[in-house]
């Protein structure tokens, strides 16, 4: 059997003292990677680590929507390397919108700005996208609405907005974190439809560090609440992220 975590930032520095020990319980329990960046801050790390464990992990490159918020952002320059280094990536991401931790209106604007532009990019080169939609779930279905690019809603839990995803033909990827609106949202998500992360080093299910291993918990949920084997599980998940990438891992 074998899992993929389909969303992980080990190129943070939560990870700099013991990622040789992490990629080995990878490897113990046969687990891949996708690790997203989220602008120039942290690009070429990811691209570093992923060259150096090759056959486990594999960059997504974006410009999040954190580093599009910073008063410092300098538009032109995070899209020179992007546009230039994106075919490196195994997809665009992570993009997206945050309302959460930011609340005016301008910086929505040049959130959305810098999302367009790479959901542009992504359609450009035929990449999928993950993206992050926190507390702006709405709205980034409504612009996804005027792109074709395959998509991924990455660490996404809303009930109420499943059926509007999956009729905006997005696939859904579960985080390893414990709530009940991620149970809801594993019982209405169609299983071709889903895909497993742990947001590592974020979202634990467990005390302390997130890694990609523990993605395994999220997995036997879904294998819990859909009725389906472990295996079945992994195979379908594994066949999901091969449709949404366009290749095998
Ligand atoms: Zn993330």
């Amino acid at each position: 059997m074998n899992f993929i975590d389909s969303h992980c930032h080990l190129q943070r520095e939560e990870f700099t003292e013991d990622l040789p020990s992490v990629i080995e319980r990878m490897r113990d329990n046969k687990v891949k990677a996708l690790v997203d960046s989220g602008g120039l801050y942290d690009h070429s790390t990811v691209l570093k680590i992923c060259e150096a464990y090759s056959d486990k992990l594999f960059p997504v490159l974006g410009i999040d929507p954190f580093t599009a918020s910073q008063p410092t952002y300098n538009q032109e320059k995070e899209f020179d390397w992007l546009e230039e280094n994106a075919p490196k990536a195994i997809a665009i991401g992570e993009i997206g919108l945050d309302r959460h931790y930011f609340k005016d209106e301008l910086t929505w604007k040049k959130q959305e700005e810098t999302l367009e532009k790479q959901l542009e990019l992504a359609e450009k080169l035929d990449k999928c996208v993950f993206l992050h939609t926190r507390d702006a779930e709405e709205r980034v279905l409504e612009i996804l609405s005027s792109y074709n690019c395959r998509r991924v809603l990455h660490c996404f839990f809303v009930p109420k907005l499943v059926e509007k995803a999956i009729d905006a033909d997005c696939v859904i990827s579960v985080p390893t974190l414990k709530s009940k609106d991620k149970k809801k949202t594993i019982e209405l998500t169609p299983i071709d439809k889903l895909l497993c992360e742990t947001d590592s080093p974020f979202l634990s299910p467990f005390q302390g560090r997130n890694e990609p291993s523990f993605v395994i918990e999220a997995f036997k949920e879904v294998s819990v609440l859909k009725k389906e084997d472990l295996s079945v599980v992994a195979e379908t998940i594994n066949a999901n992220i091969t449709r949404v990438l366009g290749v095998e891992l």
